[in-house]
């Protein structure tokens, strides 16, 4: 146990509990260890202003859950949890040999047990070009926003879950979408799926939502720009239904109107002096006719111009890089000997310990070293950094008091709810049928407009499913994965509308 003695209590050698980070993962473990050990001080030490909190969590079935998230002062959370102590102040530096952590502001607090769940950060396409804007957190949405507003054209990079739902939001500016791969959503969707969203983006967008079936993000703090400081550098990460209460609208007298570029990346960014100096043609917006798209190159002169691999240059108002996150371990690493996942995250056991002694990681920071289940794969998605938050905070106190820890049953089976292009997205298992090869069939079911379901079979047994639209499938898909049954018997019937399978599997 380390020596020394912690500044916010300087009645107790030490802090029993350290937890980094206010977002879904830090507070959901800081919770658990506040209610576990109430007799013990957690010390809670973040470098945003506010925290996330779940609430309204529902669980709805075994493994799907809804909940909201709420940015909240963090005297709302130690007056839920009077043994949280919140300390606004971010790590620089972990000194793991002698259990200590060390803030900006020079403090430096000892602990016993020390949970990382310090997220991750956008990866940008160019850094500090003025024309280059990632979209990671309330105040960078209000700058797209403004931005959007006096816009004409844009390009968004990336084939994730924040340009999905931009493509889909944003009305009164042409898009020029950029993505690596052949088929949008590539994250999410099989080229199937993707075909059956694509119509949306040109269809007038409905006035009132469908009912949204997911986890919300809702923000209750009045945010104030001077205690923000802290926040330009690391943000608090948004999630699902970031854009709400923000019109995403340009400055065009238009509704939808997206280009899809597909198969291609950046390859060079120009400012309009030098793109007017290198002597290249830039296209216009590409017109459809008779379902071909006709290019013409165009004169108008834009602030920026993207080159893709392709050869293609467009000129725009501004460029959204929206390709991916990498985990946020710098602040951690000096002087530390962590073992560092592929995808550079902190690598966890079954326990979420890393490899330091003491030193647990928990949400978008860690990879995940254990063999998984055959239905289950790490994405950086927020019903993992709760459940990881929870799972860390069990282990932290099974490992505290001398008992056993069983692996927590969320880890058994992927499951994800969303909303894309204003369909409910389910996903299930191994929805894209990842890691298994060709070693796999796959059995669909679309109307037009209504539902996509696909689900992926393997020797007569599903292995995962992509259930778009209100298909009420949800629950007897996630049983039929779970137990493994062989379904070879029920060939297409599995999929037959008139067959209510519930009946089946009773
Ligand atoms: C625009 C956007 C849209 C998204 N949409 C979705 C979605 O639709 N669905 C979904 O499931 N997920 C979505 N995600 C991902 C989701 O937000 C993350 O997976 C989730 O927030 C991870 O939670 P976390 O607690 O691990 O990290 P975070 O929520 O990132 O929290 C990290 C915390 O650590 C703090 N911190 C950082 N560095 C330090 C330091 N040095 N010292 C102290 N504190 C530090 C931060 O201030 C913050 O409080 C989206 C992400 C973005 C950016």
């Amino acid at each position: 146990m380390a020596a020394g003695s912690c500044p916010l209590l300087p009645e107790v050698p030490w802090c029993r509990f350290v937890v980094v980070g206010g977002g879904i993962a830090g507070v959901t473990c800081a919770e658990r260890l506040a209610t576990e050990f109430p007799s013990d001080d957690i010390v809670l030490v973040t470098a945003s202003p506010v925290i996330k909190a779940v609430v309204n969590f529902k669980q709805v079935s075994r493994t799907l859950e809804e909940f909201d998230v709420e940015e909240q002062a963090s005297s709302v959370l130690q007056k839920r949890c009077p043994n949280i102590k919140v300390i606004q102040s971010p790590v620089k530096r972990l000194k793991s040999e002698e259990h200590k952590i060390i803030t900006e502001d020079g403090k430096e607090y000892a602990y016993e047990k020390l949970c990382l769940c310090a997220g991750a950060k956008p990866k940008l396409i160019a850094e500090g070009n003025p024309f280059v804007l990632g979209i990671r957190d309330t105040d960078s949405a209000a700058e797209f926003q403004k931005r959007l507003g006096k816009a004409e054209r844009i390009i968004i990079v990336g084939n994730g879950g924040i340009a999905l739902e931009l493509v889909y939001e944003i009305q009164g500016c042409e898009v020029i979408w950029a993505i690596k791969d052949k088929a949008i959503g590539n994250t999410f969707f099989d080229a199937g799926a993707a075909e059956f969203l694509i119509p949306k983006l040109s269809a007038e967008k409905p006035e009132v939502p469908l009912v949204c079936k997911r986890t919300k993000y809702t923000t209750k703090v009045k945010r104030k720009k001077q205690t923000h400081q802290a926040l330009d550098k690391l943000a608090v990460l948004l999630g699902p239904d970031w854009h709400e209460g923000l019109q995403l609208k340009g400055a065009k007298k238009l509704s939808h109107k997206v280009h899809i570029e597909n198969l291609c990346e950046i390859k060079k960014i120009y400012l309009w002096e030098e793109f007017h100096k290198s002597g290249k043609v830039s296209l216009a917006f590409p017109k459809a006719q008779q379902d071909k798209e006709v290019m013409e190159t165009e004169e108008e002169p834009w602030p920026v111009y993207v080159e893709l691999t392709n050869g293609r240059i467009y000129g725009c108002n501004f460029i959204v890089s929206a390709t991916g996150v990498v985990p946020n371990v710098q602040p951690f690493l000096d002087g530390n000997k962590f073992a560092i996942g592929e995808d550079g995250g902190l690598q966890v056991d079954k326990f979420m310990h890393t490899s330091l002694p003491d030193v647990y990681a928990a949400g978008d920071i860690c990879t995940t070293s254990w063999k998984p289940s055959p239905f289950w794969q790490q994405m950086r998605l927020w019903t993992q950094a709760r459940q990881m938050g929870w799972y860390t905070a069990k282990c932290m106190a099974a490992d505290t008091l001398g008992e056993p820890t069983d692996m927590d049953f969320s880890f058994e089976l992927f499951a994800h709810v969303t909303k894309f292009f204003n369909y409910k997205v389910v996903l299930l298992g191994k929805y894209n049928a990842q890691g298994l090869g060709s070693d796999h069939e796959l059995m669909l079911r679309c109307t037009k407009g209504l539902e996509y379901v696909k689900v992926v079979m393997q020797n007569g047994r599903m292995l995962g499913a992509v259930l778009i639209g209100e298909t009420d499938l949800e629950e007897t898909f996630e049983n039929l994965i779970l137990n493994q049954m062989d379904l070879s018997r029920y060939g297409e019937d599995l999929l037959d509308p008139n067959i209510d399978i519930e009946d089946y599997f009773d």
